[in-house]
């Protein structure tokens, strides 16, 4: 009676057991190969994100480097180059085009308009840029005072010489 009970109590459980490891198995292996994949995609992701965000550091890096360079003043009128000056050289210079008279001032690395007689006088107003590929803009005048960066630079001239074209 009591083996017999103890047989049968065996067999629940090991029946039991079965069905358990069964399932653990089942749900095992359904589970497993889509927890992976998505585990693989997850990782994926943030391996890309990662260096993505890596990447995107690195050029900003190199433009915050590339924007504090620059060793010319230039000047375009309407879109052409009208004169580059060395950003190193103290200097005023007078700007006399059909559009108006435009005073720039060079003086410790930056650049600013001094003097206009155009409207409004936004120019004078944007005051001082010592970066590279920063610009003062008259628009009355369709003048650009922008600093560059010259020598070694052979992308940017290409380019240049297509605009001023
Ligand atoms: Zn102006």
């Amino acid at each position: 009676m009591r083996q017999r009970d103890q047989i049968n109590e065996d067999d629940r459980m090991h029946g039991v057991e079965e069905i358990n490891a069964e399932r653990r198995m089942h749900g095992a292996a359904e589970n497993k190969v889509p927890d992976d994949r998505m585990k693989i995609k997850k990782r994926d992701w943030i391996l890309a994100l990662a260096i993505l965000a890596a990447a995107g550091c690195l050029m900003l890096g190199m433009r915050l480097t590339h924007r504090q360079k620059g060793n010319t003043v230039e000047i375009r009128v309407d879109g052409a180059l009208y004169s580059a000056y060395p950003l190193a050289q103290d200097q005023r210079y007078t700007i006399e085009t059909a559009y108006g008279t435009n005073v720039i001032e060079v003086s410790d690395g930056a650049v600013f308009v001094t003097e206009a007689d155009c409207s409004g006088h936004d120019c004078i107003r944007q005051g001082k840029i010592s970066r590279c590929n920063e610009t003062i803009v008259c628009l009355p005048h369709k003048l650009v005072v922008e600093i560059t960066q010259r020598g070694g630079q052979q992308a940017q001239e290409t380019e240049f010489d297509t605009v001023a074209k």
